[in-house]
């Protein structure tokens, strides 16, 4: 670990991917959890693989309103009704040569009968019956075990629990469980040039606007956020908010002051007083990235321009905090589609342009760019649903050629 004392603007620069991959190797995940009730576990990490000690469904039962009847008993008709079984109200007896039973959605096979008939498909006089056609054996009869079978591991750790996961669990009787704490992570705005939202600018002065992407996205991971405010270009102010910040949360995100100018404090304040791990990532926009640790917290320095705050925060931020919360990594789902629009392109660094997905001719998924690329056009990100990701080494992209592109992840609902 011996990073360059500046940035390196040409060349030798981590690819993106290479910093995810070593971060999420270096993170220990925190390790505390906590025993929740069922819903409130939405939206958090699964602290412990689950295993459903019962079998879902518990019996065979019916999937449709019919008559049970036994498979053997084909050509011998009409059957006999002798019962009813309904959902929660099962027939008791078994069935006998010639005989079915009324049966409800969801109610247990009666003893003896394997196959349900639906009742649309059966002609009826008084209690003698007749399918028509005869039912093949098995038919309409939900497997006991089908859904989850006793024993089974039904999620992993890691998970970040979905509305259907709750349901899946509850399918299991289980009324708790142990989810991981949530991460708490500090996050404040560098520069002398920012104004709070509500306040007049001075000359040259523009309002702080990352604290609020940033404040947006971190609460849509899932994490508690603690907004150490908007601090001055000025070493010692930084120095004491980074402290703060370990001091109180598992990680500090910051926007600004991590570049090569005479003001960007943070690279040599971690080199000092914490630990660097790489302050350059090749990729646009968004290339100083200053990463590290400070105290006993992780630091990700993200550069000041607006649009290279939530381009890091997606691509690199968002695997480090989730790996640092205990959650699984998944995958970034990316689709190739064809653009409408011509791309701007340089080769030499991965590039994350704005682009919004719309409906071709024949249906299939296309792609337009949002017009201005500039990494300070905070309205572009607002503007796009998706990043159209250009690998390093391309150059410029014509109307109509195929590209990568990855929809913005929806945000969490918890
Ligand atoms: P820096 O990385 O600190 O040199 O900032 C790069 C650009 O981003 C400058 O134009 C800054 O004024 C702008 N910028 C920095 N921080 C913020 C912020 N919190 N909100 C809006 N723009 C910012
Ligand atoms: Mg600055």
């Amino acid at each position: 670990m011996t990073p360059p004392a500046h940035g390196n603007p040409h060349g030798s620069d981590r690819s993106l991917g290479a910093a995810v991959h070593e971060l999420v190797t270096a993170i220990e995940p925190i390790s505390g959890y906590h025993r929740v009730a069922l819903r409130a576990a939405l939206g958090r990490i699964l602290a412990e693989p689950l295993r459903t000690a019962v079998s879902v469904p518990a019996h065979d039962n019916s999937a449709v309103d019919g008559y049970a009847l036994r498979h053997a008993d084909a050509g011998h008709v009409p059957l006999q009704r002798v019962g009813t079984a309904a959902a929660g109200h099962p027939y008791t007896g078994t069935l006998g040569a010639g005989e079915c039973v009324r049966i409800m959605t969801g109610a247990v096979v009666p003893a003896g009968a394997d196959a349900v008939v639906m009742q649309e498909r059966v002609s009826r006089d008084g209690d003698a019956i007749t399918p028509e056609p005869w039912p093949p054996a098995g038919n309409n009869i939900r497997r006991a075990g089908e859904d989850l079978q006793a024993g089974d591991c039904i999620l992993e750790a890691g998970r970040r629990l979905t509305a259907a996961d709750l349901g899946v669990i509850a399918s299991t009787g289980r009324a708790e469980l142990n989810v991981k704490r949530p991460l708490r992570v500090a996050f404040f705005s560098t520069g002398d040039e920012l104004r709070g939202v509500g306040e007049p600018l001075g000359p040259g002065e523009i309002h702080d606007s990352n604290r609020y992407s940033l404040y947006g996205m971190l609460t849509q991971l899932g994490v508690e956020v603690l907004d150490l405010g908007t601090i001055r270009d000025d070493p010692e102010t930084l120095a004491g908010a980074l402290r703060q910040g370990a001091r109180d949360a598992d990680a500090i995100v910051t926007s600004g002051g991590v570049s090569v100018g005479d003001t960007d404090h943070l690279p040599s304040l971690l080199g000092e007083h914490g630990e660097l791990l790489f302050r350059s990532i090749a990729m646009k926009p968004g290339r100083p990235v200053t990463v590290g640790r400070f105290d006993s917290a992780w630091y990700f320095g993200l550069p000041g321009n607006p649009v290279s705050v939530m381009t890091t925060f997606s691509q690199l931020i968002t695997p480090a905090l989730r790996r640092l919360a205990g959650e699984a990594q998944r995958p970034a789902r990316r689709m190739r589609v064809t653009t409408r629009s011509p791309l701007g392109k340089t080769p030499g660094r991965q590039d994350f342009q704005r682009g919004r997905l719309v409906e071709g001719p024949d249906g299939e998924l296309e792609v337009v760019s949002v017009g201005h690329q500039g990494s300070g056009v905070l309205r572009s990100m607002s503007e796009a649903d998706c990043f159209i990701v250009l690998p390093a080494e391309r150059g410029p992209v014509e109307a109509g050629e195929i590209v990568e592109v990855e929809p913005f992840a929806a945000p969490l609902i918890a």
